[in-house]
Parts: structure tokens; C-alpha cells; sequence
């Protein structure tokens, strides 16, 4: 982890005599905010992560969107596959907002 804290203590942030309950590594202060920069990185790493697969399902949906078919049983299968994109996408928002 020394790769989070080393620009963290370059850039002026106070290390505290404080640990994070969630992960144990020392609490560091900058501009009067307390924050754990492992916790925050990992945050960081999660939420690009979410934004890969976002980025994906959309790219999929308008795919899906671009190429209905006028076979209705097709059109069907097309549809339930976008209801499914959209329904995840749903999830995937609202697992970012809470993190
Ligand atoms: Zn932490």
C-alpha cells in the first residue's frame, strides 16, 4: 500500500494517530478532512470497475436497440434481453451510489 500513502504524505496530508475501523491503516487529515486513503482507493478501484461494465452493458444496449428485428419472436427475445441490460444497470447504480 505504500503506493497510496507515499503521494498521499507528499502532497501534505497529516498521517493520524487514528486507524480505520474497517481496515486498520493509519487515518490521514488534509484541508480539515479525515479520510482512510485505503479504503478510499479501494472505493476509487471499485467504482472504475463498475464504470467498465456500465460502459459495456450500455455499449450492448444500443446495439440491441440499433438492430431490432421484425420477426416478433425475435423482437421478444430482443427486448427481454434489454429489459435485462437496463434492470442491471439499475443494480449497478444503485451499488455505486451506496458504496
Ligand atoms: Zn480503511
Amino acid at each position: 500500500m505504500r503506493t497510496v500513502l507515499m503521494p498521499l504524505m507528499l502532497s501534505g496530508a497529516k498521517m493520524l494517530d487514528k486507524h480505520c475501523p474497517r481496515c486498520g491503516s493509519p487515518l490521514f487529515e488534509k484541508d480539515g478532512r479525515v479520510f482512510c486513503p485505503i479504503c478510499e482507493h479501494r472505493k476509487k478501484q471499485r467504482q472504475a470497475e463498475m464504470r467498465g461494465v456500465e460502459e459495456r452493458l450500455l455499449e450492448k444496449l444500443n446495439e440491441l436497440a440499433n438492430s431490432l428485428p421484425d420477426e416478433i419472436d425475435e423482437l421478444e427475445k430482443h427486448l427481454r434481453a434489454m429489459e435485462k441490460i437496463i434492470e442491471l444497470l439499475e443494480k449497478y447504480r444503485k451499488l455505486e451510489g451506496g458504496g
